[in-house]
């Protein structure tokens, strides 16, 4: 496009990214994948964006009607098989829809991930069927409580006790970034059920509880209010204090293959965590493709010296650089999905990409927030709202420097110095 060619509206969406030519496709790519990326990217852009570009401001949240589109397409059980009423696909397929929505808005990619079969794992198989088929219908969505004021990226140190009384376990603690929990239809707890015996894993005794509630209030015994984020709006993020919750005993997540006990539930927490990674990293690479689109239009949009800015070297490099680095972050979580799916073991790669994939989003969308000026660091643009999501996401589902820690153990053993 030269210099001179009409130039298109802010809110115009480019279509020089995606999709790809069918020409160009990867042999991973197949043509379903195509058209499943095509349909959730044509629901953001038309659906999704203008919601988010209304609400986001106002830090609303998600509104039922984009709730009930996501459970008409399928998007709340894209990993659930056909038979429970899923799309019966992937974490690949997962992670590409996720990515389309983190285009338009983070918090819609991230709802996705309190469906997909969470919550789900209890003993019982026909409850196990009947609550899959919710999930994937969108009438089972979840929250996730796994952090605590002083369990963080230290989870092993889980205070929230849970203590068993008859046929129920009575759960007295608190827990901190809470997201979607009032608005959620059950909450997964991590409580300690018991003590490690001296020299044990400070894990042992954590196990996870299914809250079952209504969406929308808090049962006897929950309190909580929701903690004032720099963005990430679309769902609340709550601090809860557990006064003696009552959880009937089978409302308990149970291990695939594991011993029902000692430290199942952070054995649980880490392999969610692993798709979580993935999962965040392909919502990263969503919001850094948003920050290039959005910076595309305004090189064209905005005169300088008598050019679109568009024209000048430095800001034509350095949109090279941010979309090849959005590229590259999008071929490593489509990799590490594959692994995921394949069931290969690759805590270090989720790990990889994850820190690679997110720390790329923070500098891309700095980045593209720099090539807008002044218009950048205003309400008035959308490339704020990128920033700031891109900005948690080097933060949650483990740190940075805990991604980090990850690797390098995977890697080099630690003297016994040390
Ligand atoms: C908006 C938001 C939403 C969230 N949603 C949820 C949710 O739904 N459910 C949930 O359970 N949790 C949620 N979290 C919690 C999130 O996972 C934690 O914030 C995160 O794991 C970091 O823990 P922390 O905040 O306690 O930081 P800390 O663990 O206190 O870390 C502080 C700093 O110390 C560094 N650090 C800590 N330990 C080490 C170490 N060993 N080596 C090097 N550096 C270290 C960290 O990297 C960080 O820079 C959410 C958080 C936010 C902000």
């Amino acid at each position: 496009m030269t210099s001179t060619a009409s130039r298109p509206e802010t809110d115009a969406v480019p279509d020089t990214w995606l999709p790809e030519p069918p020409e160009l496709l990867a042999p991973w790519h197949t043509p379903a994948r195509a058209a499943l990326q095509e349909q959730a990217r044509r629901f953001a852009m038309d659906e999704v964006l203008p919601v988010a570009n209304e609400l986001d401001p106002q830090k609303g949240e998600i509104p039922q009607r984009i709730l009930e589109r996501l459970g008409e397409l399928g998007y709340f059980g894209i990993t659930i098989p056909a038979e429970d009423g899923g799309l019966g696909l992937g974490v690949f397929e997962y992670c590409m829809v996720s990515e389309e929505l983190a285009r338009a808005w983070m918090s819609v990619a991230s709802i996705l991930a309190r469906s997909q079969g969470m919550g789900t794992a209890v003993a019982d198989p026909q409850r196990r069927a009947d609550l899959l088929r919710r999930s994937a219908g969108g009438s089972w969505i979840g929250a996730v409580a796994l952090s605590e004021p002083d369990a963080g990226s230290d989870l092993a140190n889980v205070q929230t006790r849970a203590v068993r009384e008859g046929d129920e376990w009575v759960v007295t603690g608190h827990k901190r970034w809470c997201g979607n929990a009032k608005a959620a239809d059950f909450i997964q707890v991590l409580v300690r059920v018991a003590d490690p015996e001296p020299g044990e894993s400070r894990s042992r005794g954590l196990r996870n509880l299914l809250l079952v509630k209504e969406r929308g209030s808090f049962p006897a015994g929950l309190s909580g209010y929701p903690i004032d984020k720099v963005g990430y709006h679309g769902f609340l993020t709550w601090d809860l204090t557990f006064d003696g919750v009552r959880i009937p005993a089978d409302d308990l997540i149970v291990e695939a293959g594991g011993d029902g006990d000692s430290g199942a539930g952070f054995r649980e927490a880490q392999k969610f965590l692993n798709t979580a990674r993935v999962h965040t990293a392909a919502r990263a690479v969503g919001l850094a493709r948003a920050a290039v689109e959005d910076s595309v239009l305004y090189l064209q949009e905005r005169e300088q010296f008598g050019h679109p800015i568009g024209d000048f070297q430095a800001l034509r490099f350095a949109l090279a650089d941010m979309a090849a680095q959005v590229e590259q972050a999008r071929a490593f979580y489509r990799q590490v999905a594959h692994l995921l799916d394949e069931g290969l073991p690759c805590e270090r790669e989720a790990a990889m990409v994850k820190l690679q994939a997110t720390e790329m989003a923070v500098r891309v969308t700095n980045q593209a927030m720099q090539q807008h000026g002044g218009n950048g660091y205003t309400t008035e643009r959308q490339v704020e709202r990128h920033w700031r999501d891109a900005r948690l996401t080097t933060i949650f589902e483990g740190t940075s420097e805990i991604q980090k820690l990850i690797i390098s153990n995977k890697m080099l053993p630690r003297s016994p110095l040390s």
